[in-house]
């Protein structure tokens, strides 16, 4: 199965496609870990992502689609992927629609103010991944991964500032893709802005909305 898992920044996009990619056996594809790696690189192409993660803008396509193609023909993607974070705009749809078939598009609906409150306090595992949050989903020590111990960090572009530019970002050009897939693949809407339901419930009505798709 190809799954898109679609919602602004903060939405849990990173959290549910974690637990999804184990429960399906496909590997999640996160264009934002992607440019993430690439912006601690000394290179020319590095510094040129960082400059535009820094001020939350979006990538040139030329480097995203290339970074794309890279990863979903390696051979751990035969089997299907969850693609986060891309596409952020019409263009990038259309482009994924000319090499890869969209099965099924996983919705996550947050109102923008909890996306504002949720991502300021947002940390991140540094060796895992993982995702806390310090007020709603902490870990159980303060600054240390429940999972594997590794060090929890705060993104750069994780401050209020950023946090409104990428948020219109997504507002102007990512929504309206949800119009364009609309009458493309189905659509499975989750409501996620209770702190109150553990990841684990929001992954099993997803993929309860899954069987009835495949
Ligand atoms: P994310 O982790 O998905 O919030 O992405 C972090 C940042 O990476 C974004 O604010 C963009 O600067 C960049 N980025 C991630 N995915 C894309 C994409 N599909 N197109 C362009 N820029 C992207």
């Amino acid at each position: 199965m190809n799954l898109l898992i679609f919602g602004p920044p903060g939405s849990g996009k990173g959290t549910y496609a974690s637990r999804l990619q184990s429960k399906l056996e496909i590997p999640t594809i996160a264009t934002g870990d992607i440019f993430r790696k690439m912006a601690k690189e000394e290179t020319k192409i590095g510094k040129m992502v960082a400059e535009y993660m820094r001020k939350g803008e979006l990538v040139p396509d030329s480097t995203v689609v290339r970074e794309l193609k890279k990863h979903l023909s390696a051979k751990d993607c035969e089997k299907g992927f969850i693609l986060d974070g891309y596409p952020r705009t019409i263009k990038q749809a259309r482009i994924l629609d000319d090499f890869a078939k969209v099965d099924a598009l996983i919705h996550l609906i947050v109102s923008d103010w909890i996306i504002i409150e949720r991502l300021s306090s947002r940390r991140i595992c540094r060796e895992c991944g993982e995702v806390y949050n310090i007020r709603f989903l902490k870990p159980k020590r303060s600054g240390i991964c429940d999972q594997c111990g590794g060090r929890l960090y705060q993104r750069f572009d994780d401050t209020i500032k950023v946090i409104k530019g990428r948020l219109e970002v997504y507002n102007e050009q990512t929504a309206p893709i949800l119009e364009y897939y609309k009458e493309r693949v189905p659509f499975i809407e989750f409501k996620c802005e209770s702190v109150d339901i553990p990841p684990e419930v929001a992954v099993s009505e997803i993929l309860n909305g899954l069987k009835h798709i495949s």
